[in-house]
C-alpha cells in the first residue's frame, strides 16, 4: 500500500530519518487511508509510490522549516484526510497538534486513524476565519502548517491570526511560489508577518516544493480574519 524504500529514501533526502516503529505506523496510515477511499473520497493518490512520496515524505519535509519542541502547539489548517498532520504526528508523536477542517466527514476519520496508530491529537471542525476570531485559539500556537488549502494571500489570512508572536506559519507550496510569494506580501506585512526563509527541493517523483516560512513579528489587528464572503469577495 505503500512504498517504504522509497518513502525512507526521500525522507533521506530530506535529512530525515524514520525508525522502524514509525515505518509500521506509516504502513498502517496507507492501509486505512486506502481503505477508507473506497467509501469517502479522501485523495486522489492511492498508488504506493504516489503514497510514500506525495502524501508522505510531502507531510514530513515541514519538519525542515521549523524547530518542533518536543511539545509545540502546532495546528494544521485545512488538514483534509490529515496532511500534513498525521505524518508530523508520527515523526514527533508529543506534539500538542490540532488539526482543523471544515469538512466533518474527513475529520471523523482523521480521529480515529490517530486512535488506530496509538497516538493522541485534537481534531477541529470549523472553519479557520471563524476559529481565528476565538479567544480558544487566536495567536495560542507556536507553529501552524497548511498544505493545498488557498492561494498564499488568502491563506495568510486563515492562519497567521493563530500564530502567537515570535511563532512562524509555514506554508507548504508547489511550483509557482515566487508568483503567489509577489501576490501576497501587502497581506503578511498587514497581518503581522515576515517572510524569513523560503525552502526549495524537489521530490523523487520530480515535484518541486516550497516552504514559505513565515514569523509572526506583532499582532494581527481585531478586524482579521474577516468573515468568509468578505475574504472570497475582496481578498487581501
Ligand atoms: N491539506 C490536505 C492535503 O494537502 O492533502 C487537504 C487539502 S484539500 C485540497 C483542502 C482542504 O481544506 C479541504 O479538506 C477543505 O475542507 C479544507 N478547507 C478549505 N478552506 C477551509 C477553511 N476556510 N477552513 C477550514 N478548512 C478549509
Amino acid at each position: 500500500m505503500v512504498n517504504t524504500n522509497l518513502l525512507i529514501s526521500d525522507a533521506e533526502k530530506l535529512g530525515l530519518s524514520i525508525e522502524n516503529d514509525k515505518i509500521k505506523q506509516f504502513e498502517k496510515l496507507a492501509e486505512l487511508l486506502v481503505e477508507q477511499n473506497k467509501t469517502m473520497n479522501l485523495t486522489a493518490i492511492t498508488d504506493p509510490d504516489g503514497i510514500a512520496v506525495k502524501h508522505f515524505a510531502d507531510s514530513i519535509s515541514v519538519l525542515n522549516a521549523a524547530k518542533f519542541d518536543e511539545k509545540a502547539r502546532v495546528l494544521d489548517v485545512g488538514t483534509g484526510a490529515g496532511f500534513p498532520g498525521i505524518p508530523l504526528l508520527i515523526m514527533r508523536p508529543g506534539l500538542d497538534l490540532t488539526m482543523l477542517d471544515s469538512t466533518a466527514k474527513k475529520l471523523k476519520y482523521v480521529a480515529s486513524t490517530v486512535e488506530e496508530l496509538g497516538l493522541t491529537a485534537n481534531v477541529l471542525h470549523t472553519r479557520a476565519e471563524e476559529a481565528g476570531q476565538s479567544k480558544e485559539y487566536r495567536e495560542t500556537f507556536d507553529i501552524v502548517c497548511s498544505r493545498a488549502v488557498a492561494a498564499l494571500n488568502v491563506l495568510c489570512e486563515y492562519c497567521l491570526p493563530f500564530v502567537k508572536v515570535g511563532g512562524v506559519f509555514v506554508a507548504m507550496k508547489a511550483a509557482k511560489a515566487q508568483e503567489e510569494i509577489e501576490g501576497a506580501k501587502a497581506a503578511i506585512k498587514l497581518l503581522g508577518g515576515k517572510i524569513i526563509d523560503e525552502k526549495s527541493f524537489t521530490l523523487s517523483d520530480g515535484g518541486e516544493r516550497n516552504l514559505i516560512i513565515i514569523k509572526k513579528i506583532s499582532h494581527v489587528p481585531p478586524k482579521y480574519p474577516r468573515v468568509s464572503a468578505q475574504i472570497a469577495k475582496k481578498p487581501l
